[in-house]
């Protein structure tokens, strides 16, 4: 399984496919590599994954990180990020498959999981405009013989199918952040403080929760009352307006959401 975040943006992959591109696969049970591919794999969880992950088996999002991941340094982007931590077996397999029933947490899997076969690139993505010119490919690796069946999919169609569109609608604000902080000079650096705040707002959205209703955030940015009423009892929201913050605050871009109050 290839995760999704591996961006090809100088290399030419094999065949470049759009939404309605065609491709044979189907993976259940009878394939006899069923679960082969949740063996000895790198998988970058989304913050949505957290979310979802965390929620299906009771965590908070500070017990889920501790327990099921790893942090990462993201190369280029430098910014943190986390993976899932495998266990100690031969196989390296994830922590949530079974030999019988494959994934236990199936509905709710990482969005790496569902992309696969599919990788997804981009040639070239314009900030300013917001444009992203991204394409998608096949990962035939030779232990999966998924591509050996009839079933056949439109690319839109798989993305349908497993669920990636919804995930790609709510991650979009921390995929924009990373190639934000990838195509600016690599001399601009982040604080400390500035990773360890996209980590927060990110991936431990109960700290972060905690943080925005129960410290002097509040006081200090003038945000839309709806908008943080929303976020309070939802974590999509709270996604969404953490997701915010860190683009006024480390790149200056609408900033008009977080006014910072003026003291006294
Ligand atoms: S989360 Fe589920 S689908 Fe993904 S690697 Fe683990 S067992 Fe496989
Ligand atoms: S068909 Fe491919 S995706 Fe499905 S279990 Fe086998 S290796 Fe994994």
């Amino acid at each position: 399984m290839t995760d999704k975040s591996k961006e090809i943006q100088s290399e030419i992959p094999p065949e470049q496919l759009g939404f309605d591109s065609r491709f044979k696969f189907s993976c259940h049970k009878g394939v006899k590599c069923f679960t082969d591919c949740c063996r000895g794999i790198d998988i970058m969880l989304t913050p949505y994954d957290i979310l979802t992950m965390r929620k299906r088996l009771e965590l908070s999002s500070e017990e889920f990180l501790a327990i099921y991941t790893e942090p990462k340094m993201l190369e280029k982007a430098e910014l943190p990020v986390v993976t899932l931590k495998l266990l100690d077996d031969e196989r390296k397999s994830c922590p949530f498959v079974r030999d019988e029933e494959g994934c236990i947490i199936y509905d709710d899997r990482p969005t790496t999981c569902r992309y696969y076969p599919l990788g997804v690139g981009s040639l070239s993505y314009t900030s300013e405009l917001g444009e992203k010119d991204e394409f998608f490919f096949t990962v035939k690796e030779k232990h999966c013989f998924g591509f050996q069946e009839d079933k056949e999919w439109t690319v839109a169609e798989w993305r349908q199918d497993q669920g990636i569109d919804l995930r790609d609608e709510v991650n979009e604000g921390w995929a924009d952040l990373i190639v934000r902080k990838k195509t600016i000079p690599s001399t601009i650096k982040l604080t400390e403080k500035s990773r360890e705040m996209f980590f927060l707002a990110c991936y431990n959205i109960d700290k972060f929760r905690r943080f925005v209703f129960e410290s002097s955030f509040l006081d200090r940015y003038d945000i839309d009352e709806n908008r943080v009423e929303k976020a309070r009892n939802d974590d999509v929201e709270l996604l969404q307006l953490g997701f915010d913050w860190l683009k006024a605050t480390l790149f200056h871009e609408g900033e008009e959401n977080f006014k910072v109050r003026q003291s006294g």
